[in-house]
């Protein structure tokens, strides 16, 4: 992994399966993680969702702005590309922040997932076989149940 810190000035790249929405976003992800909870599972139908948070004036769609499926309010929905599906960001904190699905990137970004979170919600049949810190709810809701 670099050690470089985040960088406002490097884009990423990030778009749909089918390539009709694109979109890109500061390299500057401010925290990122898995996350568990049953929402984020049947958002992704995947054991857990890895997203990147960041402000968000910091992505822009370049392209199909107006062909998303928004799912949700102005200020907390996801949004996804209504003919192939493909889950893209969602809008959350009162609409001052994205959390990027991290698998909808075309580039690498400089931070990964730090942490699993709502673990006491997981899937039963899916085993974290990795060393990160592991949280109950939220970061701020306690410390990790596994150190
Ligand atoms: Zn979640």
């Amino acid at each position: 992994m670099s050690e470089a810190t985040p960088d406002d000035t490097r884009r990423l790249a990030g778009r749909c399966m089918c390539g009709a929405v694109q979109y890109s976003v500061a390299d500057a992800f401010i925290y990122a993680a898995n996350c568990h909870c049953p929402d984020c599972r049947r958002a992704t139908g995947s054991a857990f969702k890895p997203f990147a948070g960041i402000e968000r004036e910091k992505l822009a769609v370049t392209k199909g702005a107006d062909q998303l499926l928004i799912f949700g309010g102005e200020k907390n929905h996801d949004a996804r590309y209504q003919s192939c599906g493909s889950f893209l960001y969602s809008v959350v904190r009162d609409g001052a922040f994205v959390h990027v699905t991290l698998g909808s990137l075309a580039d690498e970004p400089t931070i990964g997932p730090s942490e699993h979170i709502f673990v006491g919600s997981k899937a039963s049949w899916f085993t974290i076989d990795d060393d990160l810190p592991q949280y109950d709810r939220h970061v701020a809701d306690g410390p990790p149940i596994n150190r």
